[in-house]
C-alpha cells in the first residue's frame, strides 16, 4: 500500500491559522502521512492582477508550516507557472507518487463550486475529496458531486486570507489569524500595504 498522501491547493494570500488547523485536523482524522500545500501559480477562479507575487505566497507558506509534522509546501504549481488547473497537478502527483492514495483536500465553501472546476469527473477519479467544516456550510443537494465528497468535522475557524487583508488595509491586528512568523514576513516585506507603524510588537 502507497503513501496516504494529502494535497491542499490554495492562493495562499496570505496563508492563515484555518489552512493550517484544517490540514492539521484532516491529517489527524484520515491517518495521512503527508499534505502537500501547493500555492497555486494563476488560480482559475481569481484575478492574477490581485494577486501576490508567488514568491512571498511560496515564502509564507514556508514559514507557516516549518516543523510541523507531515505538512510540506511544494512548488510544484508555481513552477509549472500559468493557470493552476487542479487536475493538472493530481496528474502530476500520480505519476510522481505512483503507489499514493491521493486526497484532495478543501474547504466546505468549496464543495458548491467543485462543478465549476476543471473536469470534477477526472479530479473525482484521481483522489478522494475530502471537505473539511467552514461557515457550516454543509453539502448542498444540489451539487451534482455531493455524494461523492467525504464531509469530515473540522474546527470551525472564521478567518480567510480576504479578511486578513482587509484587516492589515484597516491598521488591525491580525495577531493568532496568522501565524507569527507570517505576521512578521508581512511587515518585514510591506506586504498588502502595510507600514511598519502597524507592528504591534
Ligand atoms: P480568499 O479569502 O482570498 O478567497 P481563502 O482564505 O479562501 O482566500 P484559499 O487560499 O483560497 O484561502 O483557500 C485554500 C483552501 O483552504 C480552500 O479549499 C478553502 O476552502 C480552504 N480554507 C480557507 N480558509 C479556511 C478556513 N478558515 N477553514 C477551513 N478551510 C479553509
Amino acid at each position: 500500500m502507497g503513501e496516504r498522501l494529502g494535497v491542499l491547493g490554495g492562493t495562499f494570500d496570505p496563508i492563515h491559522c484555518g489552512h493550517v488547523l484544517l490540514a492539521q485536523s484532516v491529517r489527524e482524522q484520515l491517518d495521512l502521512d503527508r499534505i502537500l500545500f501547493i500555492p497555486a501559480a494563476d488560480p482559475p477562479h481569481k484575478r492574477s492582477a490581485d494577486l501576490t507575487a508567488a514568491d512571498h505566497r511560496w515564502a509564507m507558506v514556508e514559514l507557516a508550516i516549518t516543523g510541523l509534522a507531515g505538512l510540506e509546501p511544494s512548488s510544484l504549481e508555481i513552477d509549472r507557472g500559468g493557470t493552476s488547473y487542479t487536475i493538472d497537478t493530481l496528474r502530476q502527483l500520480a505519476v510522481q507518487h505512483e503507489d499514493a492514495d491521493l486526497h484532495l483536500i478543501i474547504g466546505a465553501d468549496n464543495i458548491c463550486d467543485l462543478s465549476t472546476w476543471h473536469d470534477p469527473e477526472a479530479i473525482l477519479s484521481i483522489a478522494r475529496v475530502v471537505a473539511g467544516a467552514r461557515r457550516q456550510a454543509g453539502i448542498s443537494t444540489h451539487e451534482r458531486f455531493a455524494d461523492r465528497i467525504m464531509q469530515l468535522d473540522t474546527p470551525l475557524f472564521e478567518v480567510s486570507s480576504t479578511l486578513v487583508r482587509q484587516r492589515l488595509r484597516d491598521h488591525q491586528s491580525i495577531r493568532y489569524l496568522v501565524p507569527p512568523t507570517v505576521e512578521a514576513y508581512i511587515f518585514d516585506q510591506r506586504l498588502y500595504g502595510v507600514s511598519d507603524k502597524g507592528r504591534i510588537s
